[in-house]
């Protein structure tokens, strides 16, 4: 990584510029890097393993996986030749291919709570098709949300107000995840109305420390759920299958009533799903919900060729290693350099605030210097790891941290 290019990216700039003139501000969503820092790339060439090229030939190592959905690797060759040999015979036909019945089967199996499934594309669509059958088989209005969580873009759950009406949101009621007696007031506000109550595998709110479900709170979710005849949803659509393949609940012995999935599950390809149990089939059965691309067989491909992949191997295991290696070799990296970071979360889903950095004036600076140096960090958002990445991958990274360490160690923001 030439460092001298960290200011001027040529070709990403020029992009962005034609963007905004034919793109309502240029790029909306999670996607717009105008909020990241100076230097970040908004434009990628190709993705290979757990490397990212931008358009200016930037080479990184990624610890973002595209958000998620790069588990096994960029371009891994086994769910490359799945999409290669889907693609040769069709995608998007009259109906599913058989990958869609091969899919379901295998998906069941390894979904610990799951006894059907139903196939969208993007994660928006699983956490509404679960809302939409809870109140489908309960009849009842009341979904309890944990505040500030996000569960997708549509206008009952988007994070920003603009074009949202307040019926859309009239029927949520808002809890603090892990907070029992939040959650105690949130179902005795929803009465004999409680539909369903929401969960994320972990609290994974942006810009904020991220903290594991305890098991004192997912009981609790559970016995409520349970006491009020409401389903209890898990939100999956980021923690699938990184933290454990049946359902990220399932070392605390807390099973869901439906399960929203998507990202890591194609490994990258666009496929989301949500399981549920037998007692919600009818629900579901009854519920009206499609799409023109929801039955493609090309993400099905992807999706049966991640799963095979994951059986052969110990992914947990796996991120889990490098994902200790890297949170050691930041610890110890600020103590050396005389900083006080906070890594949280699932090591394989990390996350690095530093303290006293209310602005993130440090976090952005950080991040920064780290891309100069050819590592792809988040400063807000959980960062994922994957398959590819090796203990030397990390090591690389780990410089990068270093230097950016250094720089920031020499700099105004000591
Ligand atoms: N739920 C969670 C927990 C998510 O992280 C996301 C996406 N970041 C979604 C739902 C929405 O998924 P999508 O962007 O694919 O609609």
């Amino acid at each position: 990584m030439n460092p001298t290019n960290f200011h001027f990216n040529p070709k990403d700039a020029s992009l962005r510029e034609r963007a905004f003139k034919v793109v309502p501000s240029g790029m909306t969503g999670h996607l717009d890097a105008s909020v990241l820092p100076q230097g970040y790339p908004q434009y990628f060439e190709r993705g290979q393993g757990c490397h990212l090229w931008d358009v200016d030939g930037r080479k990184f190592i990624d610890l973002m996986c595209s958000w998620g959905p790069n588990l096994l690797g960029y371009r891994h060759p086994t769910i490359e030749q799945a999409v290669q040999r889907q693609q040769a015979i069709g995608d998007c036909l009259n109906g599913p291919t058989p990958r869609f019945v091969e899919l379901a089967e295998q998906f069941v199996e390894r979904s610990a709570h799951a006894d059907w499934v139903m196939f969208q594309k993007n994660g928006t669509d699983a956490t509404t098709v679960c809302v939409t059958i809870a109140r489908a088989a309960t009849g009842k209005r009341k979904i309890l949300v944990a505040t500030s969580a996000y569960h997708g873009a549509d206008p009952w759950c988007t994070p920003r107000p603009a074009g949202v009406t307040a019926e859309d949101r009239a029927h949520l009621i808002y809890y603090t995840f892990n907070d029992l007696q939040s959650l105690q007031q949130a179902v005795d506000q929803a009465g004999s109305d409680l539909a369903g109550i929401m969960v994320s595998g972990f609290k994974h709110d942006m810009a904020q420390k991220l903290e594991m479900p305890t098991q004192a709170f997912a009981n609790s979710v559970r016995e409520h759920s349970s006491k009020a005849g409401a389903a209890l949803i898990l939100d999956e659509v980021r923690t699938g299958y990184r933290l454990h393949k049946g359902g990220s609940w399932e070392p605390l012995g807390i099973r869901p009533d439906l399960c929203a999935w998507s990202k890591a599950i194609a490994n990258g390809y666009a496929l989301s799903a949500v399981t549920g149990v037998d007692s919600l089939r009818d629900a579901a059965t009854h519920i009206f919900t499609t799409g023109s691309f929801w039955a493609g067989g090309v993400a099905m491909a992807a999706a049966i060729a991640t799963l095979e992949v994951t059986d052969q191997i110990d992914l947990v295991k796996h991120l889990e290693l490098i994902g200790n290696h890297f949170r050691q070799g930041i610890e110890k990296q600020a103590a050396g350099h005389g900083f006080k970071v906070n890594q949280s979360g699932p090591v394989q889903m990390p996350l690095i605030l530093f303290e006293d950095d209310k602005d993130f004036s440090k976090g952005l600076k950080f991040c920064a210097h780290a891309l100069s140096n050819g590592a792809y960090l988040h400063p807000k958002h959980n960062m994922f790891l994957c398959l590819a990445h090796t203990m030397d991958d990390i090591d690389l990274v780990l410089q990068a941290t270093d230097k950016a360490f250094q720089a920031l160690s020499q700099s105004s923001l000591r």
